[in-house]
């Protein structure tokens, strides 16, 4: 039977379309579409599809404003985030158009003959987005993907569908033919759950919370199909008492409030070494208060909504039965808002500090020794990010060679560059994703012995 989802705007709570879902049956069909359109494209000469991926790159370039409106209307994100978001697929797709002519195989020295290997592609991916981040997260899957001669099927979230369908709009003009992009709006027990039982594709890149992921790998043993996994996170922003406190308070906010706290990487637990732990909350509160959570259309906002009245329900769970240092602004009335919000933790087992919050909310415990820093820090099921801070070479290089995590920054809060790798350990991931490597995982590596006599 088929359904249709309203997009509401976040920020106001009002309607914004109407999106029909694909049924179990057009899922289907879409799903052979894109099985019919793999031969041809794995075969297009590796220049002639790298030339295909710079022109859609380019039409998304030329299409930037377009999409960030979209996404600011659709997912409340801030204007400024909304354009880099959106440029974000046009660079990974700019990156990636470099890899078809670049999939090198390795010629192994063996007696008697020539020894080389292929990195074929696997035919159809399916690629499973989370509203948090629609536009890069679905190039991260797409760009590698298509690169390595793959044909694409992608699931937008329920909520966010607007720009994937857009960017699949755009695929076309671009060039590329039916069939190679594949965008299916629709419900993750329909269409993500068709992804994962339908024999044709080869594949599943997903991104999204730890319990569908759990789901997904167990439903993709059945037929031992490859997959990806970008779960969640709890990661740790650590300060030592020897770090830059005003650089340190400064970013602090900006690591953790960022897209309203919904990000995977999200320090949305500080510690702060005993000694400095009220002078850097001294800091940071300035730095809280003085953040912009307005209307992210605004060009000066830095901070927007939660996306849907249950994720800030939510969200304002946590805050019960919790010690609340401070507060950032947020505006009053209709839309999805929770102002940034700093909490003191005071046990390691309060839900606050040990589950993914996904809003804007942080909390902050003091440590004393670096020992104990990390016990702490690794005192988690996930293990995706986190950041520390000191002007100590030595305990830099330690630390970040201790926190057990895929993406670590010193002295910053940056997590993702599409040229380099990008994943989780423990229940944050399996795989990597963006970086140099990124087609090999979208492909299956071939040995061919060829004999000489
Ligand atoms: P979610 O797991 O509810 O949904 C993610 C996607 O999976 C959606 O498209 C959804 O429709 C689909 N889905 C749901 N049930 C499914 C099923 N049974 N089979 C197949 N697909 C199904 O997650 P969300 O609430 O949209 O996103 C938030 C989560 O994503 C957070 O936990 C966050 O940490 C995580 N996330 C991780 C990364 C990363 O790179 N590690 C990045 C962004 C978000």
């Amino acid at each position: 039977m088929s359904t249709s989802y309203t997009v509401l705007n976040p920020a106001t709570g009002q309607p914004v379309t109407e999106v029909a879902e694909a049924t179990l049956e057009e899922t289907d069909l879409l799903i052979e579409r894109a099985a019919d359109a793999f031969p041809a494209w794995r075969d297009v000469a590796p220049g002639e599809r790298a030339r295909l991926l710079r022109r859609f790159a380019a039409v998304v370039d030329e299409h930037v404003d377009e999409l960030a409106d979209l996404e600011v209307r659709n997912a409340g994100h801030t204007l400024g985030n909304a354009r880099w978001e959106a440029g974000n697929v046009r660079d990974v797709l700019n990156y990636y158009s470099a890899a078809p002519e670049r999939l090198f195989g390795r010629q192994i020295p063996v007696a008697g003959g020539v020894d080389v290997t292929f990195h074929e592609p696997l035919g159809v991916v399916g690629v499973i987005v989370p509203w948090n981040f629609p536009m890069p997260i679905a190039g991260w899957g797409f760009a590698p993907a298509l690169a390595a001669g793959n044909t694409v099927v992608l699931k937008p979230a329920e909520l966010t569908p607007l720009t994937a369908i857009r960017i699949g709009e755009l695929a076309l003009e671009a060039g590329l033919p039916e069939g190679v992009l594949t965008v299916v709006p629709g419900k993750g027990s329909v269409v993500g759950e068709r992804f994962v039982t339908h024999p044709a594709v080869r594949k599943v890149c997903f991104t999204g919370s730890t319990a569908v992921g759990k789901r997904i790998m167990a439903g993709c043993a059945e037929q031992v199909k490859r997959v990806t996994l970008e779960l969640g996170g709890k990661s740790a922003n650590i300060v030592f008492a020897d770090a830059d406190l005003d650089k340190a308070a400064a970013a602090a906010p900006y690591a953790v409030f960022d897209n309203a706290g919904q990000d995977c990487c999200a320090r949305s637990r500080i510690l702060v070494q005993r000694s400095a732990h009220d002078e850097f909350l001294e800091r940071m509160e300035r730095a809280v208060r003085a953040m912009r959570v307005i209307d992210p259309a605004d060009p000066d906002s830095e901070m927007g909504p939660l996306i849907s009245a249950k994720q800030k329900e939510t969200v304002t769970g946590y805050l019960e039965d919790v010690e609340v240092a401070f507060t950032g602004d947020a505006p009053d009335g209709d839309g999805f808002w929770v102002p940034p919000t700093v909490v003191l933790a005071s046990d390691t087992a309060q839900p606050v500090w040990r589950e993914e919050v996904f809003g804007p909310v942080v909390a902050v415990m003091p440590f004393d020794t670096e020992e104990e820093a990390l016990a702490l820090a690794n005192d988690t099921e996930y293990g995706l990010s986190g950041s520390i801070y000191t002007r100590d070479l030595g305990r830099a290089l330690r630390v970040s060679r201790g926190v057990q995590a895929g993406n670590l920054s010193v002295n910053s809060h940056s997590s993702v560059r599409y040229w380099t790798p990008f994943g989780g350990f423990k229940q944050s991931g399996l795989g990597r994703e963006l970086g140099p490597d990124a087609p090999n995982a979208f492909t299956e590596e071939k040995n061919v012995f060829i004999a000489q006599d």
